[in-house]
């Protein structure tokens, strides 16, 4: 006979652990029994997540630094300071929100854990049953956050966003902490929409991150090389001592990720919080779980019907992800367009499926309108 539980969370990594956190701390899970499987425990620092926000988050407490000053360089090496209070950008260390939330869960009776591979998931009439490796089990209500690349249809868009980061120290440039680069064009372009995330942890550390959008990984040393040049060409640094490296892959895609498969829901990456058009993932997986707790809270279910990311986020990600995937309107010149032509403040907002429609025209009239309006076209024509 499998073991029962309330809920069943597979993926014990920020969509995972953030909800079973936040469902506890705010006592809404008080009477389920729970189990969190994930394949490994969490040990290293496998990633960092930068953010931008205008308010205190849910795990502020986490945040490692905050960046005031916003800078964006143009492949010309324009600079151009971001009009953007009152948000600001933050960064979360994984292995400080790895800590955290699995110390405070270890304290849950409710909680059971699992190290196992998760190699099936099934919603069967009013329970879901999960396999692992060595076990079955039954429960209510399952969360999965488990990613394989979906199936493609026909003329779905699938960038992939590649980065290797290193966290260096050195002391021949003093930096300024509170001004990070978001995006800087100063490489070359020529592997695709190239820039790097420079972000000073003091005035002797900085975080560097060589980002590509584009639909093939490079060879590993060629992140390497390119970084090296950076720092020695534009940052004029030759001497440093790394302390801390990163490499990562974030989908970046038009596909419609489902939500629901009767009482299992997808969240993370696999329930399409990523935005399709940056990357970013951190705050829609935490306005996601919001929903999720208040639908609990309200029906003792975890659905909830509007998505943060609704349909018109989505066409708008489609649209960039066209234009960007068409290469006559390159990235560097799209994003160098947009920081110029409209304030960061209502960029963000735009991302974050929170501006007008008037702070949209704003973020259309600031790009060559006519690539935009042509795949804007298209895409509704094919939903249609
Ligand atoms: C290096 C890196 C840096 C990133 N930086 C940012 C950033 O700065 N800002 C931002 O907004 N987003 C960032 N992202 C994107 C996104 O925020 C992260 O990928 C985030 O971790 C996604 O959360 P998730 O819960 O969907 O997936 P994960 O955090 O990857 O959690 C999935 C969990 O499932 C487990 N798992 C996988 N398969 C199985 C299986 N078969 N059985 C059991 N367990 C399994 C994994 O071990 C993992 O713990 C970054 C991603 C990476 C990879």
């Amino acid at each position: 006979m499998p073991k029962k539980y309330d809920i069943i969370i597979c993926g014990g990594g920020l969509a995972g652990l953030s909800l079973a956190y936040r469902a506890f701390k705010s006592g809404i899970w008080k009477d389920q029994q729970v189990l969190i499987i994930d394949k490994a425990e969490k040990t290293s620092n496998d990633r960092t997540w930068s953010f931008w926000e205008k308010a205190p988050g849910v795990f502020e407490d986490l945040v490692h630094h905050e960046w005031k000053q916003l800078i964006f360089y143009t492949n010309g090496k324009e600079r151009i300071a971001l009009d953007h209070l009152p948000y600001t950008y933050k960064t979360i260390k994984g292995l400080d929100f790895y800590n955290y939330v699995c110390e405070y869960l270890r304290k849950v009776a409710s909680v059971d854990w699992l190290e196992d591979e998760v190699i099936s998931s099934e919603s069967i009439g009013d329970h879901c049953l999960i396999k692992t490796t060595k076990a079955s089990f039954e429960c209510t209500f399952a969360f999965n956050s488990l990613f394989d690349k979906p199936i493609l249809k026909e003329k779905e868009q699938y960038f992939l966003q590649h980065f290797k980061g290193i966290r260096i120290r050195t002391k021949q440039v003093k930096f300024n902490a509170d001004e990070a680069f978001l995006m800087d064009f100063r490489t070359s372009q020529k592997n695709g929409t190239t820039f790097f995330y420079t972000l000073p942890m003091s005035e002797n550390e900085v975080f560097v991150e060589y980002t590509l959008f584009s639909k093939e990984l490079l060879d590993k040393q060629i992140y390497d090389e390119e970084i090296k040049a950076y720092l020695s060409d534009i940052l004029k640094i030759t001497d440093y001592e790394i302390l801390e490296t990163e490499f990562g892959v974030i989908p970046m895609t038009d596909y419609n990720f489902n939500r629901r498969t009767g009482n299992i829901m997808n969240i993370g990456t696999a329930g399409g919080d990523t935005r399709g058009s940056t990357g970013y993932t951190f705050n829609n997986v935490q306005k996601t779980i919001s929903k999720i707790l208040y639908a609990f809270k309200q029906t003792g279910t975890p659905f909830f019907k509007s998505e943060s990311l609704g349909v018109k986020e989505k066409l708008y990600d489609a649209t960039l992800l066209n234009v960007l995937a068409e290469r006559k309107y390159e990235g560097h010149q799209l994003f160098g367009d947009l920081f110029r032509g409209t304030k960061a403040k209502t960029v963000f907002a735009f991302l974050d499926g929170e501006s007008n429609l008037l702070e949209e025209i704003q973020v259309m009239k600031s790009l060559k309108t006519w690539p935009f309006l042509k795949w804007f076209a298209t895409i509704v024509m094919r939903k249609l």
